[in-house]
């Protein structure tokens, strides 16, 4: 995607050069602003030059994007280190390649695949940059849809992992503030046994959906399998990791378990336990998934329905 992307961008500037002057110039800038999505912005990242196809695709007119920067367009779900690295590298005259999240301007979101390449005059004063872009929503719904855990409809998984792989390949300086959790349902293979897999399947699903309504919109919370789930917390201090699991199990610990009593009558409590640990300087994805695990092990070996801590 991205070859063909940057392939694009130099047929688009080398195609624009070749024909200056040409009786095919007029023709072919009204082709390529119908049919390719592409933005001229200035060294300081303002809008002077949008194509038609940028225009129809984002739902603004030419009037309302030139002059402005192309945050108009910022998902909030959108990190800034996403546009640190951008900047950073076409302020170093070099090409950014990235697939970013935007929103249009009836707030629709849409994916694209985005090449920034800088512009240089005669004299090579860099004059600006151009931003191709390629409509990949589609494709980011479907890998999407492939994250989800068909029976929690929480993130899988997959998801855990490609997160994983993509925090370890960005990571910045701020790495030490986020933590991984590992929690684990006391004793689910008795509930399985007394009440059947349907019954434990409910619970599943209502554990899941509990979780999911304690944890903050930066946080990621995934079904790792089975009976166990894994929390991705970043900007979190140990002390606000430890206070969160402690809630947690004190709340799921503290009431008579929902889906035994609605499915079964059953007044009944279950329990969690918990392995925390915090991301080290130099953790890998595997380093980091281990001593999770191992605080989990931890917490079982003291008895259960407890937070182990490495
Ligand atoms: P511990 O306290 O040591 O974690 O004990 P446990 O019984 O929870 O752990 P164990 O690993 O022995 O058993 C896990 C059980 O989880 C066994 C398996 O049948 C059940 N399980 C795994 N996935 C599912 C599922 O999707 N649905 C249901 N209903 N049960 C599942
Ligand atoms: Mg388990
Ligand atoms: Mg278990």
């Amino acid at each position: 995607m991205n070859s063909t992307t940057s392939n694009l961008t130099e047929t688009l500037v080398q195609t624009q050069k070749d024909h200056k002057g040409s009786g095919s110039e007029f023709k072919l800038d009204k082709l390529l602003r119908q049919h390719v999505i592409f933005s001229i912005t200035d060294i300081n990242g303002r809008i002077t030059d949008v194509s038609d196809a940028f225009c129809s695709h984002t739902g603004y007119t030419h009037q309302e994007l030139i002059g402005n920067r192309h945050n108009i367009l910022r998902s909030e779900s959108t990190k800034s280190s996403l546009y640190s690295s951008m900047w950073s590298t076409i302020n170093d005259n070099k090409t950014w390649f990235g697939e970013v999240l935007n929103l249009k301007k009836d707030t629709t979101p849409f994916w694209i695949n985005c090449t920034i390449t800088p512009l240089f005059d005669k004299n090579d004063c860099k004059t600006g940059y151009l931003a191709i872009y390629s409509n990949i929503t589609r494709e980011k719904e479907i890998e999407e849809a492939s994250y989800i855990d068909e029976l929690t409809q929480v993130y899988n998984r997959k998801k855990f992992n490609s997160s994983l792989d993509t925090f370890f390949e960005n990571r910045g300086s701020d790495t030490e503030a986020t933590a991984l959790v590992m929690i684990d349902i006391d004793h689910f293979k008795t509930i399985n046994d007394l009440y059947g897999h349907v019954v434990g399947d409910e619970m599943l699903i209502t554990l899941s959906s509990f979780i999911s309504t304690q944890t903050r919109k930066s946080d990621l919370f995934c079904r790792w399998g089975g009976e166990e789930f894994v929390l991705f917390l970043s900007e979190i201090t140990y002390n606000e990791v430890l206070n969160l699991c402690e809630k947690l199990r004190t709340n799921i610990a503290s009431m008579p378990c929902e889906t035994l009593k609605k499915c079964v009558g059953v007044d009944k409590y279950i329990t969690c336990s918990f392995g925390v640990t915090m991301v080290h300087k130099d953790d890998t994805a595997i380093s980091l998934t281990a001593r999770a695990d191992k605080a989990l092990y931890l917490a079982k070996e003291n008895g259960r329905n407890r937070v182990g801590f490495l």
